[in-house]
């Protein structure tokens, strides 16, 4: 199983975040996994609410995964912690403003980045364990994630408080500050959430819950409106030292341990939150004027190096407490000049490595490129594709991609080239294989892949050569919902449907199925224009009768072998492919391992493969296109 487990469960969307010994670290990949799991299910009738919980006893999410972000910002590299943190930030709003109920619950740890995702929903459920806090201002952030929005409508000035001391609020406390809202104990969490997954309706738990327990931070809620009420971290911090008072002397050590910089532009981003309208957007915008500076004018890289990596906990802050001047401040908070924080669904380019540009997979790849993705190809042969980068080979094509997808010619070769880039592809990414190859090569694929950690799907297509170009193709798609739900925006690119069938394989089981009706009917229409024509009977005046009668189907409607009838066909042009004979040959083949496989009885199907076999080996069927079946029954006689 990957680091979050996305699924429908009844009438709920559910999201398992699945890092329990990282404490559930949200990475960047879970974010993007995340987003697009909301959209997709936001105008889902099926799901009438989102169940979000994670795996361990130990934390909810205990932050964000910011080990990459260090590395690159380390390096010098910015831009993918600010693209991480615009991303984040998306799905955060997402989450506040989803027209659905969001439930969420909120065991052990819920610090940073699990706040953005267990704290803005409808429903937030804590228990005995819970623990929540925003820390960022220890590692030269601040509160962000939303938290400044939370923080901004806590009680009096229990928002600067939080967020300057990064306390951690039991459940009693969570819910007095408005980071959850209701409390259950745990050991009735798993039925309520069977109930919530049965009925789809919030019910179950809002009847389920009990009071809130005592929140020791009420209490001191008088204490706390008093020394944080000040304009400026200055002010506050002059209250705490001239107050001497046990409960002032314990929030200054506190203060003491954090980065100036960040402590001072969260009091004033709270202030600035609290005049005028107060929405998730206008924190997050203010939140990223902030982390979008902070590696390189700010404390982040410092404070990460003396919290995670070198663990000696004596960060070398830019500035003193004292001395934050207000311009260092107002700096960090100008409007951002690079790229900005965007609430619109994601359309940023994708990484796609496509292997196999011929027939079919040039004309896919170049519209994904179109598109906007980055696609890299690769084929045996020289072929250039427009807006397509080539690669030396399929593992370069591969490695660092989001999503492979390959279009080759048989079950062997897709085998050979999946032994040699699953090794290389990037844990979470998606191996699509859109070819037709044989149900069993399709799932010995999946079995690799899912086994190193990838999201495979097997998604063969109908729709011929034209539909490659138009983009008009349908994908029959086996494999999990997850890798399906990652796939979705390239099918919608690639093709105008696409049909999930279950488990791995199912999409190669759907095609061959398909294929071998086909086969059989199109040999069906022709022989029965040859018996036809051998009657005197017109053949416009036979399309009018079937193409409306019972024995109408798509050989005879939409792709009439009888040259001359009905739309225009391969019939038209002297039975060039279209969809080759050779071709069907391949998919009858296909239908008839597996029925031998399964021991299916397929007698037609059989019939068929005999037929079209003559055809393309003994006859002139070769490279003609597979409704060229009508002249050569119209040159023979019933023997
Ligand atoms: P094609 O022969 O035109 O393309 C296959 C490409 O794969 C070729 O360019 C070849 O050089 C490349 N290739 C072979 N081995 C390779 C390797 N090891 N590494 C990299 N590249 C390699 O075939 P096509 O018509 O594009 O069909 C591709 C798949 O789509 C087939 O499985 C076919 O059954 C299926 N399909 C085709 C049609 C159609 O109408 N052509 C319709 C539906 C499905």
């Amino acid at each position: 199983m990957t680091d979050i487990h996305i699924r429908k469960d009844g009438h709920a969307g559910r999201i398992t975040l699945n890092r329990p010994k990282a404490l559930n670290a949200l990475t960047y990949d879970m974010c993007l996994s995340l987003e697009e799991a909301l959209w997709t299910w936001r105008d889902d009738p099926t799901v009438k609410l989102v169940l979000i919980d994670a795996e361990g006893e130990k934390a909810f999410c205990a932050g964000g995964d910011i080990a990459q972000m260090y590395a690159t910002g380390k390096a010098g590299d910015f831009a993918y912690g600010q693209q991480f943190w615009r991303d984040e930030y998306r799905m955060n709003a997402l989450i506040a403003e989803y027209p659905k109920p969001v439930v969420s619950f909120l065991q052990g740890f819920t610090m940073g980045g699990g706040v953005g995702v267990g704290c803005h929903g409808s429903h937030r459920v804590v228990g005995d364990s819970s623990r929540i806090a925003m820390p960022e201002c220890g590692i030269g952030l601040i509160p962000d994630v939303g938290g400044s929005f939370l923080l901004a409508r806590a009680p009096g000035r229990l928002g600067e408080y939080l967020g300057l001391t990064a306390d951690r609020m039991g459940p009693g406390d969570a819910i007095h500050a408005g980071f959850a809202n209701l409390y259950l104990p745990e050991d009735r969490w798993e039925g309520v959430k069977a109930a919530l997954c049965t009925d789809g309706n919030v019910a179950a738990l809002t009847t389920a819950a009990l009071s809130a327990p005592d929140a020791p931070l009420a209490a001191e809620q008088g204490e706390i409106d008093r020394l944080f009420a000040g304009e400026a971290l200055r002010d506050i911090l002059n209250a705490l030292k001239s107050d001497g008072g046990t409960f002032a002397e314990a929030a200054l050590g506190k203060l003491t341990r954090n980065a100036p910089l960040s402590m001072a532009c969260t009091v004033e981003i709270l202030h600035r939150l609290r005049t005028g309208t107060l929405n998730i957007r206008k924190a997050l915008d203010l939140e990223y004027r902030f982390t979008s500076r902070a590696m390189e004018r700010g404390d982040f890289i410092e404070g990460i190096r003396a919290a995670i990596i070198d663990k000696d906990k004596s960060p070398k802050w830019t500035h003193d407490p004292d001395g934050v001047p207000t311009a260092d401040m107002a700096a960090m908070l100008r409007p951002v000049t690079g790229e900005k924080l965007s609430f619109e669904k994601r359309t940023h380019g994708m990484k796609i490595g496509f292997i196999g540009l011929g027939n079919m997979g040039a004309p896919m790849a170049e519209n994904l490129a179109k598109a906007g993705h980055h696609v890299t190809g690769f084929d045996m042969a020289t072929v250039t594709v427009n807006g397509v980068s080539n690669a030396r080979s399929a593992v370069d094509a591969a490695s660092d991609a989001d999503v492979v997808v390959t279009m080759l010619p048989n079950g062997d070769i897709l085998k050979s080239v999946a032994a040699q880039v699953i090794p290389v592809m990037r844990k979470g990414a998606v191996l699509l294989d859109c070819s037709t190859v044989d149900v069993d090569s399709a799932r010995r694929v999946a079995t690799d892949a899912e086994a190193a950690g990838l999201l495979p799907l097997d998604a063969p297509v109908s729709g011929g050569i034209g539909g490659a170009a138009a983009g008009t193709l349908t994908f029959m798609v086996g494999g999990s919902e997850e890798a399906y739900r990652k796939a979705l925006p390239l099918f919608e690119i690639m093709g105008q449907k696409s049909v999930h069938c279950g488990a791995s394989g199912n999409g190669q089981a759907a095609k061959i199925c398909n294929n071998m009706i086909l086969g059989v009917t199109m040999i069906a229409t022709c022989e029965a224009f040859a018996l036809a024509d051998k009657l005197g009977l017109d053949r416009q005046a036979m399309f009018d009768v079937v193409s409306t009668s019972s024995g109408y189907s798509w050989s005879m409607n939409a792709y009439c072998p009888a040259p001359g009838i009905g739309p225009q066909s391969p019939a038209d042009n002297g039975y060039k492919p279209g969809f080759a004979a050779d071709l069907m040959l391949k998919d009858l083949r296909l239908s008839q391992q597996a029925a031998e496989a399964s021991d299916a009885d397929t007698p037609l199907g059989q019939a068929a493969t005999e037929l079209y076999r003559q055809f393309v080996e003994d006859e002139d069927g070769t490279g003609r296109d597979f409704s060229a079946m009508l002249p050569r029954f119209e040159k023979r006689g019933r023997s």
